[in-house]
C-alpha cells in the first residue's frame, strides 16, 4: 500500500493537527476553543520552561487514549453483555444506563448504543469532524479524526472495515452512524462465543477502542491472556 489512502494504525505521521482543517458546523473542535487555546499555552510554556518533558506528555496522552477512556466503554459493554436488564437499560437511554456505572458525560452530549448482532454491524464516524464519546472511549485515535476515514465510513465502509481487518459474513449489512455534538454513539460489540460464565471484569478485557467504534471485533477469548475467572 502507497500509505496515502492508508488509515488503519497511525495514517498521516506528518499530519497531526486537524484542529483548523474545516469550518464546524455543530458545536466543537474545528476551531481550537478557548479551553484548547489555553492547554496549548500552558503544554508550551512548561515545555518551554523544563518543567515537563514532551514524551511524558504524550504517555501521558496514550495512557487516555488507550487505556483510561476505552475501559469505561468496555466495563458498558461487559455489564450488557453479562445483565440482561441493564443491556435493555442501555438500549433505552445509553445516557443514564451509562451514568449507573458512575460515568458521566459531559453536558448536552446524548448517549446512544448500538449494538451489533450476526444481522447488523455498526460503525461510527463523525463526517464533520470528530465527535466522539469521549466520557466512555477517553481521546479519539488519530485515524478517526482523519479526512479518508471520515469520507470512506459512509462511502465504502466495507472497504474501511476490511484495512482494519476485519471481515464480515456476506449476510450481515453495515449500518453506518455519524455522530455529532449531541448525539454520540457506543458500539456493543457481539459477545465472542466460548466466554459463558466469565465475569465481567475478564469479559471487558476482551473488549477493545475500534471493537466500540466499530472498526473492530471483540477479541478472540482464546488469544486473550486477560484470564478467566
Ligand atoms: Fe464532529
Amino acid at each position: 500500500m502507497s500509505g496515502e489512502q492508508s488509515h488503519h494504525g497511525h495514517p498521516h505521521p506528518g499530519h497531526p493537527d486537524h484542529a483548523h482543517e474545516h469550518d464546524h458546523p455543530h458545536g466543537e473542535g474545528s476551531e481550537l476553543s478557548p479551553i484548547e487555546l489555553r492547554v496549548r499555552a500552558l503544554e508550551s510554556l512548561l515545555v518551554e520552561k523544563g518543567y515537563v518533558d514532551p514524551a511524558a506528555l504524550d504517555v501521558l496522552i496514550d495512557t487516555y487514549e488507550t487505556k483510561v477512556g476505552p475501559r469505561n466503554g468496555a466495563r458498558v459493554v461487559a455489564r450488557a453483555w453479562s445483565d440482561p436488564a441493564y443491556r435493555d437499560r442501555l438500549a433505552a437511554d445509553a445516557t443514564a444506563a451509562i451514568a449507573e456505572l458512575g460515568i458521566s458525560g459531559r453536558q448536552g452530549e446524548h448517549m446512544v448504543a448500538v449494538e451489533n448482532t450476526a444481522a447488523v454491524h455498526n460503525l461510527v464516524v463523525c463526517t464533520l469532524c470528530s465527535c466522539y464519546p469521549w466520557s466512555v472511549l477517553g481521546l479519539p485515535p488519530v485515524w478517526y479524526k482523519a479526512p479518508p476515514y471520515r469520507s470512506r465510513a459512509v462511502a465504502e465502509p466495507r472497504a474501511v472495515l476490511a484495512e482494519f481487518g476485519v471481515a464480515l459474513p456476506a449476510g450481515t449489512s453495515v449500518r453506518v452512524w455519524d455522530s455529532t455534538a449531541e448525539m454520540r454513539y457506543l458500539v456493543v460489540p457481539m459477545r465472542p462465543a466460548g466466554t459463558e460464565g466469565w465475569s465481567e471484569e475478564a469479559l471487558a478485557h476482551l473488549v477493545t477502542r475500534d471493537s466500540m467504534i466499530g472498526t473492530g471485533l471483540a477479541r478472540d477469548p482464546a488469544g486473550a491472556s486477560a484470564g478467566r475467572p
